[in-house]
C-alpha cells in the first residue's frame, strides 16, 4: 500500500516513530518523515509494515498519516 503524510500539521509528539519505527522518523525539530525518504510525502509501504503503519495513522493525534491502497 501507499501511505501519504502531511509534515506540516505534524505536532510532533513521536507516536508513529514509536509504533513504526522502520518507516517513521523525525527531524531535529520532532517532525515526521519517512525512515527511507526524508523529504517524500508519500511512499511504498512494505506488507509487512501495513498493520503499524495503519495502527499510527490510527493513533497520531494530528491525523496526518493516511494509508491508501489506491493513493
Ligand atoms: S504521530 Fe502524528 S503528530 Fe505524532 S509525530 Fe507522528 S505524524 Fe506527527
Amino acid at each position: 500500500m501507499q501511505c501519504k503524510i502531511i509534515p506540516e500539521e505534524c505536532i510532533a509528539c513521536g507516536l508513529c516513530q514509536l509504533i513504526a519505527p522502520s518507516v517513521f522518523d523525525y527531524d531535529d525539530n520532532g517532525i515526521v518523515h519517512f525512515v527511507d525518504e526524508p523529504h517524500a510525502i508519500h511512499e511504498f509501504i512494505p506488507k509487512s509494515a501495513e498493520t503499524s503503519v495503519r495502527q499510527a495513522a490510527k493513533e497520531c493525534p494530528a491525523h496526518v498519516i493516511f494509508p491508501s491502497d489506491s493513493v
